[in-house]
C-alpha cells in the first residue's frame, strides 16, 4: 500500500508534469472508482478545468482544479501515469485526456482506489466533509502540537503500534515507518498508547517527522512493488529494523512478531517499556 512519502512522492512528481494542462475530456473505463456523483456528471463537469496545483493530507491526494477540487486516494495498488494519446491498457480505469495530446491515467490492478469530486475552491471547506473530516493529524501539519496528540492518546489502551497506524488518529504513517518510528524513539511497539509520558509522545512525533522527511527525500520504500510513474524508492536501503535481522545499536537479533495482523519487528534489548516496565 503507498504510504505517505509514496504519496508525497507522486504529488511532487504530478505537480511538475500536470499543472497548467487543461482537461479535454475524460474516459472513464471503471466507474465505482468514483464516489458521490454520477460518473457522466464527473467526466462532463471536469471539462476545461485546469490543473493549478496538488495538495496532500494524509495520503490523499487534492487536485485544485479552475473551480474545482478532486480528491484521490490510491489505496492499495493506485499509480498515476502520463501518456499520450495511446489507448488505454488493462488497469487504466480513468483517462484525463488534455488539451494539449497529453493524457494523465489512473491505474490501478485492484480497482480500489477512489475519486471525489468537490464543486468548490475552499480546500477548508473540502477538509471538513467525508472523506477527508476523517482522516488524522498530518506529521508535517504545522498546527500540529505534541500537547494535543499526547492527551488523544491519554484515552487509548491499545498497543502504540496500532495507534500510530490508525489514520483517523495519526495519518500517513504506514507498517515499515511505523517500526522505524518506534525503534528510533526506543519504544516497544506493545506498549499500551495511554502509557507513554509526554517527552515520548514528543520524541515518536519528532522521529515520525525525521523518518518521513528522509523517506520522501529518498522516494519511498518499493517493498510492496509500489512505483510512482517508475521511480523506486531508495529508503529501503536505511531501514534500520523493519525485515533486518540484527539490531543496528546493540547486534541482538531483532524479534519478529504480529500486531493487528501486521509483522512487526523490534529489539527486544533497545525498546523495552512495556507493561509498565521503564526504559533502561
Ligand atoms: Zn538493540
Amino acid at each position: 500500500m503507498p504510504e505517505l512519502p509514496e504519496v508525497e512522492t507522486v504529488r511532487r512528481h504530478l505537480k511538475v508534469n500536470i499543472i497548467g494542462k487543461t482537461i479535454k475530456s475524460v474516459d472513464i473505463l471503471y466507474d465505482k472508482i468514483i464516489r458521490d456523483i454520477d460518473p457522466e456528471d464527473f467526466a462532463h463537469t471536469l471539462v476545461n478545468q485546469t490543473f493549478l496545483d496538488i495538495k496532500r493530507k494524509g495520503k490523499y491526494l487534492l487536485f485544485i482544479l479552475t473551480d474545482l477540487i478532486l480528491v484521490s486516494h490510491l489505496r492499495m495498488e493506485g499509480k498515476y501515469f502520463l501518456k499520450r494519446t495511446e489507448p488505454a491498457t488493462k488497469h487504466e480505469h480513468i483517462i484525463f485526456n488534455f488539451t494539449d495530446g497529453t493524457s494523465l491515467r489512473y491505474h490501478d490492478v485492484r480497482k480500489f482506489g477512489t475519486m471525489n469530486l468537490f464543486r468548490t475552491k475552499d480546500i477548508k471547506s473540502v477538509l471538513n466533509k467525508p472523506p477527508l473530516n476523517k482522516v488524522g493529524f498530518d506529521p508535517f501539519e504545522k498546527s500540529l502540537s505534541a500537547k494535543e496528540v499526547y492527551e488523544r492518546f491519554q484515552r487509548i489502551t491499545k498497543p502504540i503500534k496500532s495507534t500510530l497506524l490508525d489514520q483517523s488518529i495519526i495519518s500517513g504513517l504506514g507498517n515499515i515507518y511505523v517500526d522505524e518510528v518506534c525503534y528510533l524513539a526506543k519504544i516497544h511497539p506493545e506498549t499500551s498508547t495511554k502509557q507513554l509520558s509526554f517527552e515520548q509522545v514528543s520524541v515518536l512525533l519528532d522521529y515520525a517527522k525525521e523518518v518521513l522527511t528522509k523517506a520522501i527525500a529518498l522516494g519511498g520504500t518499493t517493498i510492496k512493488s509500489f512505483s510512482s510513474h517508475e521511480i523506486s524508492g531508495r529508503f529501503q536501503n536505511e531501514l534500520l529494523v523493519h525485515t533486518k535481522e540484527h539490531c543496528p545499536n546493540c547486534k541482538q537479533k531483532i524479534t519478529k512478531i504480529r500486531i493487528n495482523g501486521r509483522s512487526t519487528y523490534f529489539c527486544e534489548n533497545c525498546q523495552l517499556i512495556k507493561a509498565g516496565k521503564e526504559r533502561k
